[in-house]
């Protein structure tokens, strides 16, 4: 019995014998694995495997020892036709074995990608569905002023479209999408993070932001917990800040006392100066 033979009978009780001639072939597999690996790489055999699913079909593995490839092994599959003696090769392919060294599983970049990792020139996609977003007025909802639903008559209806999206675009509302609320607490939470009344700088801050003179209001409703830091000794210089935040740059933090003016000359002429010598 072959050493091949020998091998893949202990694994016989859970899967069928593989067929004798093909399991015999270790040296023809053997010369197909060492055609496909480079030079000196093929090492030595390890097991036959049947396939599952086809008579007189065997795979060989041998160990690959290619620098980079850890664990990973030649695989040749041999077969033989029916009532024929001739064993011939299939194919030859590299593939990982049990404890193999494997790269680690692909991600799309969309979800790799980090805040920070925009270069300039760089593009960033959002879905179309992106939940960071809903549509803002573009006047696209609009029955255009021909059609059967339009309540005023076509021209009059262009120039109240127009207006309203000169209005809208005035506003800043003629956007085509716009930050939904999932969006908009989202950032919240990102910059209470950042620049909150928990971090570090914060609790050892002399007053809050709300009470400071560099604090520049923001609009809308994030107005009630936001604004931006203009204070250039600020680390928070330019960034969106918590009401709650508060640096050792504060306005009333620690107001410089003015230096002492002194007193204006006094012009004694009451009495005359000596010259000197
Ligand atoms: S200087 Fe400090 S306290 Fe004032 S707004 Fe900026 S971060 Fe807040």
């Amino acid at each position: 019995m072959s050493a091949a033979t020998r091998s893949t009978s202990r694994g016989a009780r859970s899967r069928r014998a593989p067929d004798r001639l093909c399991a015999e072939a270790v040296e023809l597999a053997r010369a197909a694995a060492e055609e496909a690996a480079a030079p000196g790489t093929a090492g030595a055999w390890l097991e036959a495997v049947p396939d599952p699913h086809a008579d007189r079909v065997v795979t060989h593995f041998f160990e690959a020892q290619e620098p980079g490839y850890r664990g990973w092994r030649w695989a040749v599959t041999v077969a033989r036709a029916s009532r024929a003696k001739n064993v011939t090769v299939d194919e030859s392919v590299l593939v990982p074995g049990p404890d193999a060294l494997l790269a680690p599983e692909w991600v799309p970049w969309s979800e790799r990608l980090r805040p920070g990792d925009l270069g300039p020139g760089d593009l960033l996609p959002t879905d179309a569905d992106d939940l960071r977003l809903e549509p803002g007025y573009s006047g696209a909802d609009a029955p255009p002023p021909d059609s059967a639903v339009a309540e005023e008559q076509p021209e009059a209806r262009g120039h109240s479209r127009a207006a309203v999206g000169a209005v809208a675009e005035e506003l800043g509302m003629g956007r085509p999408r716009v930050l939904s609320r999932y969006g908009l607490h989202a950032a919240a939470d990102r910059w209470e993070e950042s620049h909150g009344p928990k971090t570090p700088m914060a609790q050892a801050a002399p007053a809050s932001c709300m009470s400071c003179g560099f604090l520049v209001p923001l609009a809308g409703s994030l107005r009630q917990a936001f604004g931006v830091c203009s204070n250039e000794y600020s680390p928070a210089d330019g960034h969106v800040v918590s009401l709650g935040f508060g640096c050792g740059g504060h306005s009333e933090a620690a107001v410089m006392p003015k230096a002492p003016q002194p007193p204006p000359p006094v012009i004694d002429e009451t009495v005359a100066d000596p010259f000197g010598d």
